[in-house]
C-alpha cells in the first residue's frame, strides 16, 4: 500500500514486545476514533495511517468507531464524508464500522455498577460551581456536598435522569475518585449529562442523558477488543482515569492507550472548530475548498492518496510536539506526480504570436511525448500552426543575458516544435504589448542545426487549436506558519492570506486536454502540477486547480527573507 516499507516507531517497538511477550493472545487491534462533527483533515490522516497502517503490517483489525457522544455537534454528512476519506485513503474497516452509541445500554449499565460499588454519584453543583469545587492546580479540590448520598439515592436519580425528570444541567453523575488528587482529571470526573431536545443521528430521540468522552471512549476499546488504543498527546493527563474506569467497571478487556503528538502543519489550522468557523464565515468555498487542510480539500485540489501515505509515513510517530513544513506535503505530491502525470502546455497568461512566414492555411501535427522518462505513457499530437499563444512571461523586449527566453530580435525554442525569431512587437494605445510577429526556421524541428545558439525553451499553444481553460491558482491560504499560536492578534482568522486564490480566466490549454475528465492530474510544463476540478468542471467548460508548483518557491523565498539567498 505504501510506497516503501512503513518505518518503525516507538508504537510499533511496544507492539513487538507485546507479541514477543505473547500478551493480547498474539492480537494487534486499533480502532480509528473520529468525532463526526466535521470533516477530517490532514492530522487525522496522520493517525488513519498509523492505525490501519498497524493492523494491515500485523494482520490485525482496525475498526472505524465514530465517537458520537455530542449529538448537537454531529451529523450524518460528516459521518459519510469521514467514510469517503478513509475509504479513499486506501484503508478499508470491512464490517468493523461501529458507533459509541451502539453502547449506550451498555454505558448505561456500567454506570449503574459504579454506582452499586459506591464509586459514582449524582451531582447538582451546576457547570459554575462544579469549576469552583473543582480547585485548580495549586489547590486541591472540595468535595461536592451531593458526594455522600447512598447507593440507593444514586441509582434512583440516576434512574429519573434517564427518564427525563430533570432539565439539562439540573444534574451529572460524576465518578467518586479524589477532589485532592494532583491530576486535575480523577476530581470526580463528570460520567454522564442531561441534553435533552437533540435529535441523534443514531439513537434519534431515545437518549436524553449523553456519556462523556471520556467515560466511552475506554469502555468502547474494551467492547471491541482493541489492544492498543493509540491517541495524540493531549490525553495523556486522561490515561490514569481510562485505566481507573477499565479497573471498576466489569469491563470485557483491558486495552492500553497510548500517546503520540499530533501534528501540526505550517500556514494551516487543524482543529475541527476552527475549520468549522472558516467554513461557515465564508472565508472559503466549504470543507472541500482546495486551499483547505481537510482530506476532502486535498482531495480536490489534485493531491492522490499514495502522496499522503508517503507524507504520514516521512513525518513519522514520536512523542515530541512539532509543526511539520507545508513544503514537506508538498514534496510528496511533487514526487509523485513527477514520475506519474502526463506533460501537457497550457498558457496561463496569454501572448499571441503570429508567424509570419507560416503560410495561413496550414496546420501540422507535430508529436510530444507524454512523460520525459517514461516511454510508456506514450506521445500525442500537437497541432501547430501560423499563431501560437504563449506566456506574457516569456517575452520581453529587452533584456539581460540570463533571461533565457524569447526577446525582441532573438531566438527561443518552442518546446516539442521550432525556434522562432522575434521581428517585432505590437503595442495597443496604452503601450501593453498585445502581439509579437515572429518567423520560423522550419529546418529547427526536432534538434538545432549546427552553430546555431538557442538558449531558451518555452512552452505553447496553437491559438487556433487550443482550448479555453480557467485556472485556479493557490497559495497557502494563511500568511503566517502558526496563525493559531499569534497572541499578537485577536483571532487566526486575522493571519488569512488575502491572495490565496488567483482566477485565470483567459489561459488556453492544449486540444488533447479537451475532453480531460474530473480528477486527472497533469504536469503543464514550466507551471506545475494541475487537477481538473471535481466540482466545477463540465464537458465544454474545463477548470483546473493548482495542486503545486514544480520547485519549492518557498523554501527559497525562506531562505531569501532570512538573508541565506
Ligand atoms: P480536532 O482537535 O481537530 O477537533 P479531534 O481530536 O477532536 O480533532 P477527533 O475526531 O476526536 O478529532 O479525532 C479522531 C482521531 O484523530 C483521534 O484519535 C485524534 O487523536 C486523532 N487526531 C486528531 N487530530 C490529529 C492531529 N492533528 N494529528 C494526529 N492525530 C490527530
Ligand atoms: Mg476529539
Amino acid at each position: 500500500m505504501s510506497d516503501q516499507e512503513p518505518r518503525t516507531n516507538f508504537i510499533r517497538q511496544i507492539i513487538d514486545e507485546d507479541l514477543k511477550a505473547g500478551k493480547n493472545d498474539g492480537r494487534v487491534h486499533t480502532r480509528f476514533p473520529p468525532e463526526p462533527n466535521g470533516y477530517l483533515h490532514i492530522g487525522h490522516a496522520k493517525s488513519i495511517c498509523l492505525n490501519f497502517g498497524i493492523a494491515r503490517d500485523y494482520q490485525g483489525r482496525c475498526n472505524l468507531r465514530f465517537d458520537d457522544t455530542n449529538p448537537h455537534k454531529e451529523n450524518m454528512e460528516y459521518v459519510e464524508s469521514i467514510k469517503e476519506d478513509v475509504r479513499w485513503l486506501g484503508f478499508d474497516w470491512g464490517e468493523h464500522e461501529f458507533y459509541a452509541s451502539d453502547y449506550f445500554e451498555k454505558l448505561y449499565g456500567f454506570a449503574v455498577e459504579l454506582i452499586e460499588k459506591g464509586l459514582a454519584y449524582v451531582c447538582e453543583l451546576n457547570a459554575e460551581q462544579m469549576r469552583e469545587y473543582r480547585g485548580t492546580l495549586k489547590e486541591p479540590g472540595r468535595p461536592s456536598p451531593y458526594r455522600d448520598r447512598s447507593v440507593e439515592e444514586n441509582l434512583d436519580l440516576f434512574k429519573r435522569m434517564r427518564a427525563g425528570e430533570f432539565p439539562d444541567g439540573a444534574r451529572t453523575l460524576r465518578a467518586k475518585i479524589d477532589m485532592g488528587s494532583p491530576n486535575m482529571n480523577l476530581r470526580d470526573p463528570t460520567l454522564y449529562r442531561i441534553r435533552h431536545g437533540v435529535v441523534h443521528h443514531q439513537t434519534g430521540a431515545e437518549w436524553c442523558i449523553y456519556p462523556m468522552y471520556d467515560f466511552t471512549h475506554p469502555l468502547s476499546d474494551a467492547l471491541e477488543g482493541v489492544t492498543h488504543s493509540l491517541c495524540t498527546l493531549e490525553f495523556e493527563d486522561h490515561r490514569p482515569f481510562y485505566d481507573w474506569v477499565i479497573e471498576n467497571c466489569s469491563a470485557p478487556y483491558v486495552p492500553r492507550q497510548y500517546e503520540f503528538a499530533r501534528l501540526n502543519l505550517q500556514f494551516a489550522v487543524m482543529s475541527k472548530r476552527k475549520l468549522t468557523q472558516l467554513v461557515d464565515e465564508g472565508h472559503v468555498a466549504g470543507w472541500d475548498d482546495p486551499r483547505m487542510p481537510t482530506i476532502a480539500g486535498l482531495r480536490r485540489r489534485g493531491y492522490t492518496p499514495s502522496s499522503i501515505r508517503t507524507f504520514a509515513d516521512r513525518i513519522g510517530v514520536t512523542k515530541a510536539d512539532n509543526s511539520v513544513e507545508m513544503g514537506m506535503l508538498e514534496a510528496c505530491i511533487r514526487e509523485d506526480l513527477d514520475r506519474n502525470a502526463p506533460r501537457a502546455m497550457a498558457v496561463l497568461h496569454p501572448l499571441k504570436v503570429v508567424i509570419e512566414n507560416y503560410p495561413e492555411d496550414q496546420a501540422e501535427e507535430l508529436t510530444a511525448k507524454n512523460h520525459p522518462k517514461d516511454e510508456e505513457m506514450g506521445a500525442r499530437k500537437l497541432p501547430f500552426c501560423r499563431e501560437v499563444w504563449i506566456d506574457q512571461a516569456d517575452f520581453r523586449e529587452q533584456a539581460s543575458n540570463k533571461y533565457k527566453r524569447l526577446v525582441l530580435g532573438g531566438e527561443v525554442r518552442l518546446r516539442n516544435a521550432y525556434v522562432i525569431r522575434c521581428e517585432s512587437v505590437i503595442k495597443d494605445e496604452h503601450g501593453e504589448i498585445i502581439e509579437l510577429r515572429c518567423t520560423y526556421d522550419p529546418a529547427t524541428l526536432g534538434a538545432n542545426p549546427e552553430g546555431r545558439k538557442v538558449k531558451g525553451v518555452i512552452h505553447w499553444v496553437s491559438a487556433r487549436h487550443g482550448v479555453p481553460a480557467e485556472i485556479r491558482v493557490y497559495d497557502r491560504l494563511f500568511n503566517h506558519p502558526a496563525p493559531d499560536a499569534d497572541k499578537s492578534v485577536e483571532s487566526f482568522r486575522d493571519h488569512l492570506n488575502p491572495d490565496s486564490l488567483h482566477t485565470l480566466t483567459n489561459s488556453i490549454v492544449e486540444p488533447s486536454l479537451a475532453g480531460a475528465g474530473p480528477g486527472r492530474r497533469f504536469q503543464f510544463e514550466r507551471e506545475g502540477y494541475f487537477a481538473v476540478d471535481t466540482k466545477d468542471a463540465h464537458p465544454g467548460q474545463l477548470v483546473f486547480n493548482r495542486i503545486v508548483t514544480l520547485r519549492d518557491t518557498w523554501a527559497k523565498l525562506e531562505q531569501q527573507m532570512a538573508g541565506k539567498g
